[in-house]
């Protein structure tokens, strides 16, 4: 019957750039494997959006794919706890504590009112990103089953799960004097790994933070997970995922990336987008490197000029996304003063881009990045090579599996202070050098893994068709009442 066939999920991503861009394209995945979505934005980011592509606010994000192709999702809004105009960029803690303290309460209202709607009695199953804190409680208290989306690769969701044990050998929350700097070789499924390679919330010495309260509440409720769906690939991380799969049901779906359906037709970028393309058509192959910090992460005046000093000394042609907010929302323009008349058309700076579209210029052969995982996918999706400048957050563990792992691309420095004469030197390098090219062959090899992922047998295609068969299984049973 209809309740058989057609399962309804709530599906509500993190309201921040890089966990709303694979949700987005998540949920069309799920609607075309015929499941009903409703896709829950926050107003703020729903504003963002609807702003930065001259929306209507009233708009539905996923109008267009609805049109295009007959798939049941649904959009619909709820607050984060805070006034739309309150800057969460420049308050992040703020925000961080709206999330952990306040949240919860919008989502049981929103999520009460889906499933009492008249057409909802379908509501199934709930998938919520892995960095709450709530889900097991909410779909415990609806009946739902509880789906967690990871937005970062397999051996980072690791390390966070198993910090009691990095706790117990003094590699995390120790007091610095007892504090273990050698290799980590005891987690399953993971070889030894540096503790700098560590996540950074995993290296702070002070672990008080709003951030650290919410990584240890939300892998304490992920444990109650009845599914665990994550945006990596089987191939790329085969021992740590199969540790994984060992204590709780995992699912590799990944590469997550705009394709099928959700190509194009989804708005999902937060600020106004440049278009690139006409000043990249008329660049050589390969020539451009792009530049790029993601939506987030900040970094210091000093750094960012060396960074741009050290640009233009490489010679190198670049499009680089400069946010408004990169050093502090208060601050005027980061850039050393004329700096960008000083390129004079041969280089330009942005303040937001359609970036998968840039990666898959052919103009572009590299990409000096933070390190955000959605960018290492895109990248290595469209066969780019990187320099890795890792901020914060998990940008170190995924730097360490582009350059050590992979070795697809190089790290911007190994000291803490950059120097624009290394800048310009890694830039040439990755560009010109003969080991650039070495690079864009091991890329190939990851290229090769990711799009096997997706071919109709392929390992992520197959961990989907199997995470639908159980998860409609567990629907089933729960159906007839003799599910938990
Ligand atoms: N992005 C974009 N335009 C830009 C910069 C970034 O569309 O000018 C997108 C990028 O393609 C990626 C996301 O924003 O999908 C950033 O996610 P990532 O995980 O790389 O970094 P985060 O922003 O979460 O630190």
């Amino acid at each position: 019957d209809d309740q058989r066939q057609k399962p309804h999920a709530i599906l509500i991503p993190y309201p921040l750039q890089g966990h709303v861009i694979p949700a987005v394209h998540l949920a069309v995945k799920l609607a075309s494997r015929g499941f009903t979505v409703t896709f829950l934005n926050t107003h703020s980011v729903h504003h963002q959006i609807s702003r930065a592509h001259h929306n209507d606010p009233t708009d539905d994000i996923f109008a267009a794919v609805r049109r295009q192709r007959s798939l049941d999702i649904r959009y619909s809004t709820l607050s984060d706890g805070l006034p739309l105009s309150f800057d969460r960029s420049l308050h992040h803690d703020q925000f961080m504590a709206s999330l952990l303290h306040v949240f919860s309460a919008h989502v049981e209202e929103a999520v009460g009112r889906i499933v009492g709607s008249p057409d909802s009695r379908r509501v199934r199953f709930l998938v919520a990103d892995t960095f709450f804190v709530w889900p097991s409680t909410v779909a415990r208290k609806f009946g739902l089953a509880y789906v967690s989306f990871w937005t970062e690769p397999a051996l980072v969701f690791s390390l966070y799960y198993h910090m009691d044990l990095l706790r117990i050998n003094g590699h995390f929350d120790c007091q610095s004097a007892n504090c273990r700097d050698d290799p980590i070789d005891y987690i399953p499924g993971i070889k030894a790994i540096e503790p700098k390679d560590m996540a950074s919330y995993l290296q702070d010495t002070d672990t008080s933070s709003v951030c650290h309260q919410i990584i240890s509440s939300s892998f304490k409720d992920v444990k109650s997970a009845d599914f665990i769906i994550c945006n990596t690939v089987e191939e790329l991380e085969p021992e740590t995922i199969s540790a994984l799969k060992a204590v709780q049901p995992f699912y590799s779906i990944g590469p997550i990336v705009p394709e099928g359906a959700s190509k194009g037709t989804v708005a999902t970028s937060l600020w106004a987008e440049s278009d690139c393309t006409q000043w990249l058509n008329t660049r050589p192959r390969g020539s451009v490197l792009y530049v790029s910090f993601g939506s987030y992460a900040h970094t210091s005046r000093a750094d960012l000029a060396e960074i741009a000093h050290g640009l233009r000394l490489s010679g190198v042609s670049f499009v680089w996304v400069m946010r408004p907010d990169i050093v502090s929302s208060e601050e005027a323009d980061p850039l050393p003063d004329g700096y960008k008349d000083s390129l004079g058309g041969g280089s330009i700076i942005v303040t937001w881009c359609s970036q998968f579209e840039v990666l898959a210029h052919a103009a572009v052969g590299g990409f000096l990045t933070h390190c955000g995982w959605n960018s290492i996918i895109e990248s290595m999706w469209n066969g780019v090579p990187l320099i890795c400048f890792p901020l914060l957050t998990d940008q170190f563990t995924n730097r360490k599996l582009v350059v050590h792992d992979w070795k697809a691309g190089i790290n911007l420095t190994e000291r803490r202070e950059i120097t624009r004469e290394e800048v310009a030197e890694k830039v040439r390098r990755l560009m010109n050098g003969d080991s650039g090219g070495l690079f864009r062959d091991n890329i190939r090899e990851v290229k090769k893994k990711l799009a096997g992922a997706l071919m109709p047998d392929g390992s992520s295609v197959r961990n989907m068709d199997q995470f639908v068969n159980d998860l409609t299984n567990k629907i089933d049973q729960r159906g007839s009442g003799t599910g938990g």
